[in-house]
C-alpha cells in the first residue's frame, strides 16, 4: 500500500547523467495478480475461443505499437508479437483447458512454463523471459476486460514511478511525455539505466521508497545528486528550473574535443555496435569510436561470417570515421551474447567460462578471419584503426592476441582490461599491449562478484566502488609509466562525475554511448587535473561506492 511521503522530504537512489526534472507522479500499475485455480464453468470449446480471441488481439496490439514506435523497438516487439502467436504455446493452453482449467489460469500456466524453459536455457534466451512475462500479463488483462499494465499514458507530462521497466516499456518511451524515471530496483549497470543515458532521460534508479510515492504528487528529480524532493516549494521549483537552464547552456556551450578546464585534452569517444549509428555519434561530438562491439553484428548468425561480409562492415565504419581513430573490439562472445558459432558447449558459469579471447583462441581461424578482415578494411580506409582482445586474463595471453594481430596487418594492438587479474598486472600486460582500454562494466561483475544481469546483486555492480577505482588506478600508473595510452569503455564512461575521477586515476580517452557525449564533456570542462586526481585520491579512501560517490558530489559542489 502507498502511503504519503510528506511534503519536503527527499528519498536518494543513483542517479544516471546530470538532468533535472519537475512533474507529478504517475505510477506504473502493479502487476495483475495470479488467476486463480478456479474451475471453468463455460464448456472447454468457448474458454478456448476466448483464449484465441485475446492471444490474436494482444499479438495485434503489440504489432501496432511496434510500427508506432519504429527503429529497434520495433523488431523487440514484432518477436513479442511472435511470443503471443506460438502455435506450441497455443496446444499448451488448449490442454490445459481440457484438463478443465479457465482461459486465465490456463494462459498464465503456459507462459509460465515455456519461461521456465526459457530460464534453464541462460544467456540471451534466458533474458528473453521478462519479455514473455509481459506478453501473459497483457493477455491476461484482455481476457479479464482490464487495462494491460505497462507505461501509463495520459495526455500530460509526468515523472513515471515503477519498480522497473520491461525493455518493451522503456523502448515505448514518449520522450515528451516522461519528464523523468524513478525506480526502487536496478542498479546503474541496469537496462533501465543503460537505456536512460542512451535516450538521455533524467533518472534515479535503485531509490528503495520510491513505490511510497503516490500519483499526482510533484516531485523534483534531481540526477546529478540523486535525490526526489517531495513537494517542493516554489523557491525550490524556482532553483530547479534555474538549474536546468544552466545544464542546458553548460551543454550547448561545451562544443570541440573533449578537455579539462586546464585544457588538458581527453578525446571523447563512442561506443557503437553497428555502422548505423556512425552518423549520430559524430553529430553528438564523437572525436572516433573507443569501442566497436562487433559481436553485436552477428549475434543472429549461426554460422561464422565470412573475411568478405565482416570486410564490408568495418569499411563502412572506417569510412564515416575517416582520419579518426576507431578501436575495433574482437568478436566478444560468451556469458551475455553468446554466438552459436563460437560458443557451443553448455557451461555452469559462462561469466566464467569459454568466453572472449579464450572463445577465440579455441577458434582461431574465425579470430584469423577477424583480423584479416579488419586489416582488409584499414587499407582500403583512412581511420586509424585499433584492435583489441576482449576478456584478456593473463600477460601470456596478451601475447598472443597482440603477437598474431600484428601478424595479420594490424598496426596498434592492445587488450581490454575487464578482469582484476589484469589490471593488477597492467605494467606487463602493457609492456606488450600498445594500448590498454578498461571494460568497467565487466571489471565492476568480476572485482565485486556480482552477475551484471543479475537484479538481485544488481546494487553491488556499483563501478564508484573504491575497489574498481583503485584498479582503474593501476592501469593508470602503469600507462602513464610506460607511456601508453589508457582508454574506458564501460557505462561509467557515460556518469558524468566518475569520468571525472577516471582521468584523475589516469584515464587518457573515454568511450561512451553517443548521449552521454554532451554531459560528460561539459562536466570535464568545469574541472582541472589537479581537481580530477584530488576527486580520484577522496574516491579511493571511501569505504563503499556510496560513499565515494557521496565525497566526490561533496567535494566538486566546492570546487
Ligand atoms: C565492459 O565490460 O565494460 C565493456 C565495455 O564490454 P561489454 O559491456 O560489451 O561487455
Ligand atoms: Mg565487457
Amino acid at each position: 500500500m502507498a502511503d504519503d511521503i510528506a511534503a519536503g522530504s527527499e528519498l536518494h537512489g543513483t542517479g544516471i547523467g546530470r538532468g533535472i526534472a519537475t512533474g507529478p507522479v504517475l505510477r506504473m500499475p502493479d502487476p495483475l495478480p495470479e488467476p486463480e485455480e478456479t474451475t471453468s464453468t463455460l464448456t472447454a470449446d468457448a474458454e478456448k475461443e476466448r483464449a484465441r480471441a485475446s492471444l490474436a488481439a494482444t499479438a495485434a496490439i503489440i504489432r501496432h505499437r511496434g510500427e508506432r514506435a519504429g527503429g529497434s523497438a520495433k523488431d523487440v516487439l514484432e518477436a513479442q508479437a511472435f511470443m503471443a502467436e506460438d502455435p506450441t504455446l497455443i496446444d499448451d493452453v488448449g490442454a490445459r483447458i481440457d484438463a478443465g482449467k479457465t482461459a486465465e489460469r490456463a494462459v498464465y500456466e503456459a507462459f509460465a512454463a515455456f519461461r521456465d524453459l526459457l530460464v534453464s536455457m541462460g544467456g540471451y534466451m534466458g533474458e528473453r523471459a521478462t519479455d514473455l512475462d509481459d506478453v501473459s500479463q497483457r493477455v491476461v488483462a484482455h481476457l479479464r476486460g482490464v487495462a494491460a499494465p505497462g507505461v501509463p499514458d495520459p495526455d500530460y507530462p509526468f515523472v513515471l514511478v515503477a519498480r522497473d521497466l520491461a525493455p518493451a516499456d522503456t523502448a515505448l518511451l514518449d520522450l515528451d511525455k516522461v519528464l523523468a524515471l524513478v525506480t526502487s530496483d536496478g542498479g546503474p549497470t541496469s537496462h533501465t539505466a543503460i537505456l536512460a543515458r542512451e535516450k538521455s532521460i533524467v533518472a534515479i534508479v535503485g531509490v528503495q521508497d520510491a513505490l511510497r510515492l503516490t500519483d499526482g504528487t510533484d516531485v523534483i528529480v534531481d540526477a546529478s545528486t540523486g535525490s526526489v524532493s517531495v513537494g517542493p516549494s516554489d523557491a525550490d521549483r524556482a532553483a530547479a528550473a534555474a538549474k536546468a537552464e544552466e545544464i542546458k547552456a553548460a551543454r550547448s556551450s561545451a562544443t570541440g574535443p573533449g578537455a579539462l578546464a586546464d585544457g588538458t585534452l581527453v578525446p571523447l569517444l563512442a561506443n557503437l555496435g553497428s555502422a548505423d549509428g556512425a552518423a549520430d555519434a559524430l553529430a553528438k561530438g564523437a572525436e572516433g569510436v573507443g569501442l566497436f562491439r562487433t559481436e553485436f553484428l552477428f549475434l543472429d548468425s549461426s554460422t561464422a561470417p565470412t573475411v568478405e561480409d565482416q570486410k564490408a562492415q568495418y569499411v563502412r565504419l572506417l569510412q564515416a570515421f575517416a582520419g579518426k581513430k576507431v578501436v575495433v573490439r574482437a568478436l566478444d562472445a560468451g556469458a551475455d551474447k553468446p554466438l552459436s558459432f563460437l560458443n557451443d558447449a553448455p557451461e555452469e558459469n559462462p561469466a566464467l567460462g569459454l568466453r572472449g579471447l579464450r572463445a577465440l583462441r579455441a577458434n582461431e581461424p574465425i579470430l584469423r578471419d577477424q583480423l584479416m578482415a579488419l586489416a582488409a578494411a584499414d587499407a582500403e580506409t583512412d581511420a586509424e584503426v585499433w584492435v583489441m582482445a576482449p576478456m584478456v586474463s593473463t600477460v601470456e595471453e596478451t601475447r598472443y592476441f597482440t603477437t598474431l594481430a600484428r601478424q595479420l596487418g594490424l598496426k596498434t594492438a592492445g587488450v581490454m582490461v575487464e578482469v582484476p587479474s589484469s589490471a593488477l598486472l597492467a605494467d606487463r600486460i602493457l609492456a606488450d599491449a600498445d594500448f590498454a582500454s578498461i571494460g568497467t562494466n565487466d571489471l565492476t561483475q568480476y572485482t565485486l562478484a556480482a552477475d551484471r544481469l543479475l537484479g538481485s546483486v544488481a546494487s553491488f555492480q556499483d563501478p564508484w566502488h573504491p575497489a574498481v577505482l583503485k584498479l582503474v588506478g593501476e592501469v593508470g600508473k602503469a600507462g602513464k609509466a610506460i607511456g601508453k595510452p589508457v582508454g574506458i569503455c564501460g557505462e561509467a564512461a557515460a556518469d558524468p562525475l566518475l569520468a571525472v575521477v577516471l582521468v584523475g586515476l589516469g584515464a587518457t580517452t573515454l568511450s561512451m554511448s553517443p548521449s552521454a557525449l554532451a554531459d560528460v564533456r561539459a562536466e570535464l570542462a568545469r574541472f582541472t587535473l589537479e581537481d580530477a586526481q584530488r576527486f580520484a585520491e577522496l574516491a579511493l579512501s571511501a569505504n563503499s561506492a556510496i560513499e565515494a560517490r557521496g565525497a566526490v558530489t561533496a567535494a566538486a559542489a566546492g570546487a
